[in-house]
């Protein structure tokens, strides 16, 4: 039977049900996800080398006969042993496997095996060491080759992964290089094809190259065909001005318990003469964590709402949507704005439980003039009556695509919406100008004056007692503790493990005697937000989490801010993580906690005591952090590419110039509908 690139993976031999809701994790359910599953890493396992000329400390590819196999028990490590002795002509060399008993089975003596693997020095000889192995033949794909390394889940290894990517790799005659065959030839890329094939199982480190050439320039190329479609169907769009009603914004701005900064007025300014326009405002609001990003927003949603046109703040999580909310509705107090909060699992108008339908009906009868949710809320059902404008909180990658979503929800099928997008994440200006094109970014550098600095200290784990008896005072003085976890294994992905083992620790052995409470992405929202809100209002003295209280939340009454395994997590994102603490008037502390000795990571984390703030904390995440890294910045909303990095420069200029000059040509795509569904098939995963 020919194997389709949609057929469903169990069509492949070995895949049973366990193994197919493994690789559903992993977002693999077709043949062709398989396919399209890159890996992170090659080993070089290439060179062959000798026994003889073995050093131990090395890591090693030995073609060699099996001599001897065979299991016994150690009782001491309780544990299965194989212990095999192989030769080639120039010596013999003993090899162990821990817990593989089957091996015997696999492999017996005479058999002409590649072992790739550590050398260790035992006692009085070298060993192998739990090494790879596969018999010799024509082609290999686990030994004596640049071997794949994929990112996984548990229960999956390597060695299975490669095994199915080899079998999926039949159908990958069917794939259609939709690149124009004038980019191909130019630019001398490889073919589609090719570039797959050999990313997965390359010839060598050459051929390689050039895969990855292929697929980071078809990342960025498909990304700004993305971004240009949307900007140039935007230039062609109207947008419903938005008066300035000054009195009024004036008498806002009167009422808050503090002055502005400089840049949270110039921002709001330009934001409002941008509104002003009957061109759709395009615009990203960059400031660090605290800088007071909401305020400035909420200057805008007034004005919207005192023109009779209803607003719109998504945030990515329900905690932030509802810590939105409560702000907004604390803001606009003193003035008679209808304001809702519309989650999965939140329906509050004006501070007050409401209905979901009650909701729906106000927003689009217009009597809602204010809405927060998260992004499901432009999924679900929802029209307005006459949508003006829409805020976008720490998510900047649904900008584009959500858009268009908008337009067809906006209520007037003329005009489009303003937006404004707002990040914490700070993107270094050239690198959003180069992604984005012509998009306007305002920036808030200077913090308000009241907040103290956050004293940062890097502590080696051992060292964690003092960190706890320092924890300890802080509680006993009335301060809170947030303590961050990282996920330990990509499985572990909602974090529940890491959090739940943490939580264990601290209440069983650290501080019995301490309230604690933990948040990770298994729970239920309404359960998060119940969290949440006994956190914040004190009920708990420890909140152990996962990166989900990354963005936004905000608990005053915080001083701690104690995060473990520091150096897995990217230095703007560790950036974020401190800006939950120090929000009031106590001072506040940072806690890193590393298990590395490595210098290089020492001095990225130092970075965090000495850097001036997130933007250069920013540009010095984009230079250190390599590919394969579990962590990126794609949690914090930047752009998500396959294979290419936000400091392949290069190929983002080569990808723009190639984009651009086709859309020129052929604006519509009509000559390649393969890119043209490329692209419109991902606007709609992203809406999912
Ligand atoms: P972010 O930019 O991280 O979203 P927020 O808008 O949540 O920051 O603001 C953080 C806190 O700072 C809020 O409690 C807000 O009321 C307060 N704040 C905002 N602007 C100022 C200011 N100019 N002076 C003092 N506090 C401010
Ligand atoms: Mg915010």
């Amino acid at each position: 039977m020919k194997l389709d690139l949609d057929n469903s993976v169990s069509a492949l031999g070995r895949v049973g049900q366990a193994t197919a809701k493994r690789l559903k994790k992993l977002g693999i359910e077709t043949v062709k996800d398989l396919i399209f599953y890159y890996p992170v890493r090659w080993e070089d396992w290439s060179q062959i080398s000798v026994i003889n000329d073995l050093k131990p400390d090395t890591t090693v590819t030995i073609k060699a006969k099996l001599q001897l196999i065979n299991n016994r028990r150690s009782f001491k490590a309780r544990k299965i042993i194989t212990e095999g002795l192989i030769a080639d002509e120039t010596g013999l060399l003993k090899v162990i496997w821990f817990n593989q008993p089957f091996l015997t089975k696999n492999l017996k003596p005479g058999d002409e095996i590649y072992f790739s693997g550590k050398v260790d020095f035992d006692k009085y000889s070298l060993q192998l060491v739990n090494p790879a192995y596969e018999k010799v033949r024509a082609e290999t794909i686990h030994t004596a080759r640049l071997v794949p390394m994929y990112s996984l889940t548990d229960g999956l290894s390597q060695k299975q992964l490669r095994f199915l990517i080899k079998a999926a790799l039949v159908a990958a005659d069917q794939i259609k290089d939709y690149l124009p065959a004038d980019i191909r030839s130019t630019n001398k890329f490889v073919g589609l094809k090719d570039a797959i094939l050999s990313v997965h199982f390359p010839q060598n480190q050459q051929i390689l190259n050039e895969a990855i050439r292929r697929l980071k320039f078809d990342d960025i190329f498909l990304f700004e065909l993305k971004i240009l479609k949307a900007k140039n169907e935007l230039e062609q769009s109207l947008a419903e001005p938005i008066k300035f009603n000054e009195n009024e914004t004036k008498r806002f701005v009167d009422s808050l318990p503090f002055e502005l900064t400089n840049d949270q007025r110039q921002s709001a300014w330009k934001i409002i003469s941008d509104l002003a326009k009957d061109r759709p405002m395009n615009r990203l609001l960059e400031g660090d964590v605290g800088s007071g990003k909401t305020v400035v927003a909420s200057i805008a949603m007034l004005n919207a709402a005192f023109s009779q046109k209803q607003s719109v703040l998504m945030a990515p999580t329900e905690i932030l949507a509802y810590q939105h909310y409560e702000t907004i509705v604390n803001l606009f107090k003193k003035f008679d704005v209808k304001t809702c909060l519309l989650t999965k699992s939140w329906a509050l108008l004006d501070g007050l439980r409401s209905t979901k339908s009650q909701i729906i009906d106000g927003i689009r009868n217009g009597k809602i003039l204010i809405v927060v949710g998260t992004q499901s809320l432009i999924q679900e059902s929802i029209l307005f009556h006459d949508l003006g404008l829409a805020v976008i909180d720490e998510q900047h990658r649904f900008g584009v695509n959500q858009r268009l979503e908008l337009k067809n929800k906006s209520g007037n099928k003329q005009t489009v919406p303003h937006l404004l997008t707002m990040t914490a994440t700070p993107i270094p200006r050239s690198l959003a100008l180069t992604l984005y094109g012509d998009l306007d970014i305002s920036i808030i550098r200077q913090l308000p004056k009241n907040r103290k600095k956050i004293e940062t200290k890097i502590v080696e784990s051992e060292k964690r007692e003092e960190v706890y008896q320092f924890i300890k005072n802080q509680i006993q003085n009335g301060r809170q503790t947030f303590v961050v976890c990282p996920l330990i294994d990509p499985s572990d992905k909602l974090g529940v493990r890491s959090v739940t083992e943490e939580y264990d620790k601290l209440v069983k052995k650290i501080f019995p005697t301490l309230k604690i409470s933990m948040l990770h992405g298994k729970l239920k929202s309404s359960e998060k937000e119940k969290v949440m809100a006994d956190f914040s209002i004190g009920k708990s003295d420890i909140l152990v989490t996962t990166s989900v209280i990354e963005v936004g939340v905000d608990v005053p009454n915080a001083t701690v801010m104690m995060i473990e395994g520091a150096d897995r997590f990217g230095l703007a994102q560790l950036h974020q993580f401190r800006g939950r603490v120090g929000r009031a008037e106590h001072q506040s502390y940072c806690f890193l906690l590393t298990e590395s000795r490595s210098e290089k990571t020492k001095s990225r984390l130092t970075s965090l005591v000495t850097a001036a703030d997130g933007f250069e904390l920013a540009e010095l995440d984009l230079q250190s952090r390599g590919p394969g890294e579990i962590y990126g910045f794609e949690q914090s909303g930047w752009p998500e590419f396959k294979m290419a990095k936000l400091t392949d420069l290069e190929i983002i200029e080569l990808g723009k110039y190639w984009a651009e000059a086709l859309l020129k040509k052929d604006p519509e795509l009509v000559n390649y509908p393969g890119l043209f569904d490329l692209i419109f098939e991902s606007v709609k995963l992203h809406l999912e």
